[in-house]
């Protein structure tokens, strides 16, 4: 037996599946030309955040966009930095975002699909075999240098400014003899497992992102780690076998990594994995000071994702706002595509960002109200009560008490060709309301500036003689147009225009006294049918109450 044999057989005397089994158990998948493979890949190490949402969701679109997979795989290979029911928050994450996943982790104990497992510390022999099989080949050797031998290294290396790390002349054990390796072994001596870098320095790789386009860097001359001193793969290693293994055509993620690119793709081919396609998406950025800088843990709320949910933006509206950083096509699309599908959209990699996508918030408002807008009154009350459940118990009472009457007030201005755009988010929603509920309204009003309390007045008491709280919404404003005239008030805002000293203002300014009256604002959805909500008893009393009160 050779010597690269007896090493392996030394370093893995207990592993008997050989790659070309793992090959066979995970066969090509049976998809169509172009399909995208692609996977969600976090460690269970924090909080999801809004830049490892982004990478899921363009993952998940990029699968649905092509009739591809997405799946889940969670990366646990440093227990370390792992924190309790890391992997169900990022499930959880996922799901609160309607991001689902074809394949992968489904909860911290069950897992769905044919290339499985998806969770690394579950994949222990299938990493071994495969290293096992680079040693054979002597592309892998044991390394027993103590972490003080390679701070040292490290440290001399930064002194001399040469590139850090383990390689050529420092690779100590490079050469070890199987005699010498059983020695140490037998000594109690940990080691890791090295590859043996077939880089050259001065050598260069070229490779196409499929975001950033061509990249060119310096080959990858480092004997990286493969297997930990626990036997664990470290990420570089466990991501390229399991890439392979799950036959991931594309990788999707933070740009934080291309740095690692060369060594990665250096794996693939040591390993005789074919290479996936690279995707590295640049952090999502936030405009401060007219500059810009990458949207922070620390400074900015939105960048947790429970956020959204906490604040009750609807998952539509977000899948919408996705779509406009994903691609900056997107907002052209949905207008010639008003009532399409969200996942018929031609995602593609090469219209996203290279610069980094900007996050507004404003316009994910915008976006969440012109969504909502197209929404029915019973959506808007089934949505707003199940966020209210958890967020609001005050307005999930006060809307589940009535709900008929939660109904007819979701149902104003809505459903007709020009929907209101009020409500982004349903923590909006109590405000809105507020007036219709006793309970959540400080019954103040607030008339114009420009009119007098007398005048007020005499508008209200003559309102109160013409009103008909049956009438129709054809007559009602006409109704208030006659009365605006009766009482010297333009009948239009044109007409005042034309001679303001001739009228007292335009009937603009009476319906705004009786909105104030009867809402306390100044600005509402359609008053007529405010008030056939309301009712004929509550809006009489209304306009009493707002008589007295400016008496
Ligand atoms: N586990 C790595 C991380 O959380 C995944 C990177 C990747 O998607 O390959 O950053």
């Amino acid at each position: 037996m050779n010597e690269n044999m007896e090493m392996a057989r030394l370093l893995f005397g207990d592993i008997t599946a050989a790659p070309e089994d793992y090959e066979e158990r995970y066969p090509a998948r049976d998809l169509k030309e172009g399909a995208v493979v692609t996977r969600f890949a976090p460690s269970p190490t924090g909080f999801l955040h809004f830049g490892g949402l982004f990478a899921g969701f363009i993952g998940r679109i990029a699968a649905s966009a092509s009739n591809g997979i997405f799946y889940l795989r969670i990366e646990d290979t440093d227990k370390k930095r792992e924190i309790e029911n890391g992997a169900q928050m990022i499930i959880d994450g996922l799901k609160a975002f309607g991001i689902n996943i074809d394949e992968g982790v489904i909860s911290q104990t069950e897992e769905k699909g044919e290339y499985g497992p998806y969770t690394q510390s579950r994949r222990k022999e299938i990493y071994h075999s495969f290293v096992k099989r680079l040693v054979e080949r002597g592309l892998a050797y044991p390394c027993f240098m103590t972490e003080e031998e390679i701070a040292r290294i490290r440290k001399s290396q930064e002194e001399k400014k040469e590139l850090t790390g383990i390689y050529g002349g420092y690779a100590k054990y490079r050469d070890i003899t199987v005699e010498e390796a059983k020695r140490l072994i037998d000594e109690g001596r940990e080691y890791v497992v090295r590859l043996k870098s077939p880089g050259k320095a001065g050598g260069r790789i070229r490779f196409k992102d499929m975001i950033k386009g061509e990249i060119e860097m310096d080959e990858n001359v480092l004997d990286v780690v493969l297997l930990k001193k626990d036997g664990t793969p470290t990420y570089h290693f466990a991501h390229a076998a399991d890439d392979h293994l799950m036959r991931t055509t594309h990788v999707i993620r933070g740009d934080e990594w291309i740095s690692s690119v060369p060594i990665h793709l250096q794996l693939f081919k040591v390993c005789g994995f074919k290479p996936v396609k690279y995707a590295h998406i640049s952090p999502i950025m936030k405009e401060e000071n007219g500059g810009k800088r990458k949207l922070s843990k620390r400074k900015d709320p939105e960048a947790a994702v429970s956020y959204y949910e906490e604040q009750g933006y609807p998952r539509g509206a977000v899948w919408e706002y996705l779509m406009t950083l994903a691609n900056s096509n997107y907002e052209e699309w949905r207008k010639c595509n008003k009532e399409e599908d969200i996942n018929k959209f031609p995602f593609s990699f090469s219209k996203m960002s290279k610069a980094g996508a900007l996050f507004d918030l404003a316009k994910l408002n915008d976006i969440s109200k012109t969504y909502i807008s197209t929404l029915t009154a019973e959506e808007v009350f089934d949505m707003t009560s199940k966020w209210a459940k958890e967020y609001d118990r005050e307005l999930y009472g006060i809307l589940t008490e009535d709900e008929e009457y939660a109904l007819a007030i979701f149902a104003v201005e809505r459903g007709g060709r020009k929907p209101r755009k009020d409500i982004a988010k349903w923590s909006d929603v109590k405000e809105y309301l507020a007036y219709f509920y006793s309970e959540l309204w400080d019954k103040k009003r607030d008339f114009a500036d420009n009119i007098s309390s007398d005048e007020i007045i005499r508008i209200l008491e003559r309102y109160k003689e013409v009103y008909e709280p049956d009438g129709s919404a054809d007559d009602w404003f006409p109704r208030v147009r006659e009365l605006a005239v009766e009482l010297g008030y333009a009948a239009s805002p044109k007409e005042y225009k034309a001679s303001p000293d001739e009228y007292k203002g335009h009937v603009g300014d009476v319906s705004g006294v009786i909105r104030a009256a009867v809402t306390g604002r100044r600005n509402t959805p359609d008053l007529y049918e405010i008030m056939q909500v309301l009712g004929g008893a509550e809006t009489l009393k209304r306009i009493d109450e707002a008589i007295e009160i400016v008496k």
